[in-house]
């Protein structure tokens, strides 16, 4: 049988693990539905994600990755020093900048000699809009956030209604939003509080996608309805929510234990089996994704809360190099509480697909990180929101206003991912809110409830005739249309 021409696509991650990980899912995501992806990144990025393309590969799925050398001696950097990772010091930030401009017509080039029909970019590559329309195919840019953090930011970028009080710790409500959302100044990001470089570069991808074919985020249409039709109508651009794409292409334990820097197979297994000895539902998850180090105080105040929780609890700890007055604190601790078993300790990159998926896992205390938040929901499971950087106090207001599956810790101050911020959360705070979550109450059940709702929705959401499915089958084919109306004599 004559094979079908198949429709070529690229895509082109940005040089961070949060975007790198949902922007590759949602390649293989393609790859499932019969398009020819091409991924390209550098060197040391492939090896988050390569062992996921080699099982797609296996499965007979047309995908592969484009490696190309990150120009680490041309900017100074070590070589292996190439994303904006929890491990990159924040003087190569800028150099990784130049590594990547340097980059910049070495993929323009791979566009055109690969022949991709159309290319699906990170928003972080706003240049990659004018590349495609040089090339006459489309572009379709990704974010790595949420519509209602999107919406949120168009609202203060439009209305500005920050300026509107008098100190930054009197709340403000974000204007023409589908509902009635408050924050501070403080939780703003700071290029939407004041103007910066960022700010600049926020405009740029904002131009970027006004002039693409669409976009596409992680998200599903009944987990923010209203923000996914906002977002729509005040950008007046298309969109197709895609996900949860860490459902849909990780199905298998072997894909799962798979994503992002997996360890050995034993290391693992350690986690896991010690969760298989514990009750259902008794179990908190804590990690803050893979872009945040706290301070050692902090790490002694979490740690104290855990244990005075009472609760079992697997937590994703990153010890940073700061110190602290006393650098045994936290092996003794894990110490005791390996000792007491009640609490397990993983040491840098956790398998949070296979931990969140386990019925012994109650309730997250997470950063409200997008993708955590998707994947939570997918397991439907609560969460104590503890935002931090990027977009977070954002999501945090669709995860505990909106949704209301969250607690709030009660973080008050945005800060950079790369910055410790000024702000210590008690170990009384954290207390309080992991309680109202995990202890018996009519709150937490309500949430639960609610939570394990979402993921029933979820899992329809993906499957045939569902919004998601509809979404990539109907793009999928309006590209299809396209490419062959363009290749007509
Ligand atoms: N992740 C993981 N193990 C870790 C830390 C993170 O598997 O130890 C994955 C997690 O499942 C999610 C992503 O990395 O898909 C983190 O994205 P998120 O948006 O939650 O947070 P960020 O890393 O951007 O702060």
């Amino acid at each position: 049988m004559e094979k079908q021409a198949e429709l070529k696509a690229i895509f082109l991650p940005f040089l961070s693990t949060s975007h790198i990980i949902p922007l590759v899912d949602m390649a293989r995501l393609f790859a499932l539905h019969g398009v020819d992806v091409t991924i390209i990144t550098t060197t040391h990025n492939a090896t988050m994600f390569q062992k996921s393309i080699d099982l797609d590969s296996s499965r007979g799925r047309s995908i592969r990755t484009h490696v190309v050398e990150f120009p680490a001696d041309k900017v100074g950097l070590p070589v292996g020093i190439e994303s904006f990772s929890v491990n990159t010091p924040r003087e190569m930030n800028p150099k990784i900048y130049m590594g990547l401009a340097i980059l910049q017509p070495e993929f323009e080039r791979l566009f055109h000699d690969l022949q991709a029909d159309f290319i699906v970019t990170d928003m972080f590559h706003p240049w990659s809009v004018d590349a495609a329309a040089k090339l006459g195919i489309p572009r379709i840019m990704f974010h790595g956030a949420s519509y209602l953090a999107r919406s949120a930011a168009h609202s203060v970028e439009q209305y500005a209604s920050h300026l509107n009080v008098d100190s930054d710790t009197e709340k403000f409500t974000l204007p023409d939003l589908p509902d009635k959302l408050e924050m501070t100044r403080l939780q703003l990001p700071d290029w939407l509080r004041s103007p910066n470089q960022y700010t600049m570069l926020m405009k740029m991808i904002k131009e970027s996608e006004k002039k693409s074919f669409g976009s596409v985020f992680n998200s599903f249409y009944e987990l923010e309805s209203a923000y996914y039709e906002h977002y729509k109508r005040v950008m007046g651009t298309r969109s197709w929510g895609l996900g949860p794409v860490s459902l849909w292409v990780n199905q298998d334990a072997e894909d799962k234990a798979a994503r992002g820097y997996a360890k050995e197979e034993d290391e693992e297994g350690g986690c896991l089996k010690w969760l298989s000895s514990k009750p259902e539902g008794s179990v908190l998850y804590v990690s803050f994704g893979s872009m945040n180090k706290f301070p050692y105080s902090q790490l002694v105040e979490i740690a104290h809360a855990l244990e005075g929780s009472g609760h079992n609890f697997i937590w994703v700890v990153r010890k940073n190099d700061e110190g602290g007055e006393d650098g045994c604190f936290l092996e003794e601790f894990e110490k005791r509480v390996r000792e007491s078993n009640k609490g397990y300790l993983i040491w840098g990159w956790a398998p949070q697909l296979l931990i969140l998926e386990s019925p012994k896992i109650g309730g997250l205390v997470a950063h409200a990180g997008w993708n955590t938040v998707v994947e939570s929901v997918n397991a439907g499971l609560p969460m104590v929101t503890w935002p931090l950087f990027a977009e977070h106090f954002f999501n945090e207001k669709l995860v505990v206003d909106v949704l209301r599956i969250g607690v709030p810790v009660g973080a008050k101050e945005w800060r950079n991912w790369n910055e410790f911020g000024n702000e210590a959360i008690t170990r009384e705070e954290i207390g309080r809110a992991i309680a109202l979550l995990m202890d018996d109450g009519k709150e937490g059940a309500e949430m639960r409830e609610r939570a394990r709702a979402l993921s029933d929705a979820a899992k329809k959401a993906v499957q045939v005739g569902g919004s998601s499915h509809n979404n990539i089958v109907e793009l999928i084919q309006e590209l299809k249309s396209l490419t062959l109306s363009k290749n007509l004599p």
